[in-house]
């Protein structure tokens, strides 16, 4: 037995931690194993991959089973990581239509979640799946493609529906994103809120509490034959690396000891990134390094209520004692078919609350909480809600399909945890 953590620091287990090397092993091992699940990179805030039982690392199933240049998919295998994926594709002239902030996630463990980025005209990661390969409660090996009557469910299946361990991805050509990023106070910003996310491809702003000041992110695909102009190394280092990370941990320290000091603080945060523009490889672009760690809740909203509970939320902020040290972070995303996705048939904005790991979320998330499901919202399911199944019921239209589905394959609640019970019943 190990002790296993996620990657917030405050989810642990003590669980059998295995290494299976292909779905032959995955399926042996799941046929004689009571309680086992699979975990990527432990990126979930949520305990959604925590178990005492068997935990399946899949890290050496990590390679590329299948690339068709006719039709740009790629089947992989499910462990690989978005930072693999994303060198993989670049080699075969592909690319992911949309990423999220990060990259270690693997592949199936970023999709089980629903894990998105911005883009009011695009959708979430899984929504790029076409096919998986998905090891059952009762030992089989099923292929559920388009045609599959359980596809809209394995896409976004939050791990409960058995072991993915292939994925086929449709990919597009390779493309750069010109990034234009700067500082725009918030009222700006949400005076022109709809603007901006409908005429950027990727747009999304990080709003620092207590203040107004915010940074914008507008990121757009460039004319084919346009040259890459990637951020010098220098002021990637002082950006990225030193100011985001380095002195923003200090920061974030700083914090924790002088509470009063936070709007202070996060004046001076926000006005430390300039502006800046380049062009780069779209995954360049969208990835950034995040070394300060936090917890993390985010709900989506359908879109017509971003401003009334961005309203709600600065209302909140100012009447409260809590200090909100990390920025808020909004994003905006289009509407998929997938049953468990928080893109359910709705156009969504998202909205990312971060609390340094040092620091109390309890009450900053529960109060928020109750902001967000006045207007339907629907959490994250890697992120901190304390929501159960009769909330998710209401707010997906497809959840009792979902859960027909779950009983059916794992009667015996093989892959359940706590989290599972919860949120699915
Ligand atoms: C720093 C940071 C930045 C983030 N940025 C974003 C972001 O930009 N956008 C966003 O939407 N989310 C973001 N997240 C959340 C994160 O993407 C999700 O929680 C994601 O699910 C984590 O992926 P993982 O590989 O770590 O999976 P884990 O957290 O390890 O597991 C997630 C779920 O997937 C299941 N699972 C894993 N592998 C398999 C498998 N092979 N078969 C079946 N089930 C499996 C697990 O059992 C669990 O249920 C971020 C998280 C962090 C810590």
């Amino acid at each position: 037995m190990s002790t296993w953590q996620n990657w917030g620091g405050n989810v642990t287990a003590n669980p059998t931690i295995l290494r299976p090397t292909s779905a032959e092993e995955v399926q042996a091992l799941v046929t004689n194993s009571q309680h086992i699940k699979a975990v990527g990179a432990g990126h979930s805030f949520t305990s959604i991959a925590a178990t005492d039982g068997v935990l399946l690392k899949l890290t050496s199933m990590n390679a590329v089973v299948e690339h068709d240049a006719a039709t740009n998919r790629v089947r992989v295998q499910a462990g690989m990581s978005l930072n693999q994926l994303n060198r993989e594709l670049l080699a075969r002239g592909l690319a992911m239509p949309n990423l999220g902030d990060v990259d270690p996630q693997s592949v199936a463990g970023a999709t089980s979640t629903g894990t998105h980025g911005t883009g009011a005209k695009l959708r979430g990661i899984a929504d790029a799946i076409v096919a998986l390969q998905l090891v059952t409660a009762a030992g089989d090996i099923l292929e559920i493609d388009e045609n599959h009557p359980w596809f809209n469910a394995a896409r976004v299946g939050l791990g409960a529906l058995g072991i993915v361990t292939e994925i086929t991805l449709q990919c597009v050509p390779a493309y750069l994103l010109h990034a234009n990023e700067r500082p725009m106070p918030l009222p700006e910003v949400l005076a022109n809120m709809d603007s901006l996310a409908d005429s950027n491809d990727h747009f999304e702003f990080f709003w620092f509490p207590h203040t107004e000041k915010a940074l914008i992110k507008e990121n757009n695909r460039v004319p084919e034959g346009t040259p890459r102009n990637p951020l010098p190394t220098w002021r990637y280092r002082l950006d990225d690396e030193f100011l985001s990370n380095t002195l923003y941990e200090r920061i974030q320290r700083l914090s924790v000891r002088a509470p009063k000091a936070v709007p202070t603080i996060n004046k001076i945060s926000g006005s430390l990134l300039g502006a800046r523009q380049y062009t780069d490889h779209s995954h360049e672009v969208f990835i950034s390094p995040r070394r300060v760690r936090f917890c993390e809740a985010e709900f989506a909203l359908p879109r017509e209520a971003a401003r009334e509970a961005i309203g709600e939320l600065q209302k909140w902020i100012a009447r409260t004692d809590e200090r909100i040290s990390f920025p808020i972070e909004v994003r905006f995303a289009a509407s998929d078919d997938i049953w468990m996705s928080t893109g359910y048939q709705r156009d969504n904005v998202y909205i990312a609350l971060h609390q340094y790991q040092r620091k109390d979320f309890a009450k900053y998330f529960a109060a928020t909480q109750d902001i967000f499901t006045a207007h339907e919202g629907r959490p994250h399911w890697g992120k901190m809600h304390s929501l159960g199944a009769e909330y998710f019921e209401s707010v997906y239209p497809k959840f009792n399909e979902f859960v027909a589905i779950r009983n059916e394959l794992d009667p015996e609640r093989r892959f359940s945890n706590e989290y599972l019970d919860r949120v699915l019943g």
